[in-house]
């Protein structure tokens, strides 16, 4: 069985990479995750994992952008993968040593955390209404980090969901209504703090040639100047910090009501 579900999530992997929704090392990456979550917790952790995955590269295949440079970044590569699916695999990883339900509440928060923000991103770009910033409740640029829409938050509910429900359905004894309402609420909230981290520390660049205010630190084949923020706190720093948070907050969460 274990052998089977190894041979699928690499399968996986590659079909990711032929489907150019991961790069080779993205695809690598995401094989070493899902290995991880195979290893820890089965069928259900590749269930868990799948459904974030899953939905992902479908919700942004569907919603690609017209915009060229953004299509470009839709492909994810290894730096990308662990940060949405790090904090997941260390969970993993000691569900390997000292085995307790607490790692697979982790593990499942984590993957909500991070469906909510790329749910959020991929259906919250198609909003037609101007992001607001978290920060200082004034209007921004669609696409900088920080931005949050109605139909963004909406989606993030939607990610969580998605996520918790698998978990929920596979491990009905371990999901109890309480833990499943608990972990809803800590990824979909986790959105928050990824966008607030995105407001307050994530860099933003200008553009030398065109003027254009970017996250990238490479715009028209020149290397931008950094205007706002800390130059470590890119995008992938604050998906994998706010992903942490999800986890360990809904593991916190769980321990005290379960005593
Ligand atoms: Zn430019």
């Amino acid at each position: 069985m274990s052998l089977f579900l190894y041979m699928l999530t690499a399968a996986a992997a590659f079909g990711a990479w032929s489907m150019k929704s991961l790069t080779p090392g993205g695809a690598f990456g995401a094989f070493i995750v899902g290995g991880l979550a195979v290893a820890g917790f089965g069928f259900t952790g590749m269930a868990v994992m799948g459904s974030f995955f899953l939905s992902s590269v479908l919700l942004e295949k569907v919603l690609k952008s017209e915009d060229k440079k953004e299509a470009k970044g839709a492909r994810r590569d290894a730096v990308q993968v662990v940060a949405n699916g790090g904090p997941a695999s260390v969970c993993a990883f000691l569900q390997l040593f000292f085995p307790h339900p607490v790692f697979l509440i982790g593990f499942t928060a984590a993957y909500a955390a991070a469906a909510a923000d790329t749910w959020a991103s991929a259906i919250g770009r198609k909003s037609t209404e101007q992001p607001v910033s978290i920060r200082t409740g004034g209007l921004v640029e669609p696409g900088i980090s920080g931005g949050v829409t109605r139909l963004g938050n909406l989606a993030a509910g939607g990610g969580s969901g998605f996520v918790t429900a698998a978990a929920w359905l596979l491990e009905p004894e371990v999901f109890s209504m309480i833990i499943v309402l608990l972990l809803f609420i800590t990824a979909f909230l986790s959105q928050f703090a990824d966008a607030w981290l995105g407001a307050v520390y994530q860099s933003l660049f200008q553009c030398r040639v065109c003027g254009e205010k970017t996250e990238q630190a490479v715009h028209c084949s020149e290397s931008t100047k950094l205007v706002k923020g800390n130059k470590w706190w890119n995008n992938d720093t604050v998906n994998f910090a706010a992903v942490s948070l999800g986890a360990v907050s809904a593991m916190l969460l769980y321990m005290i009501v379960t005593g």
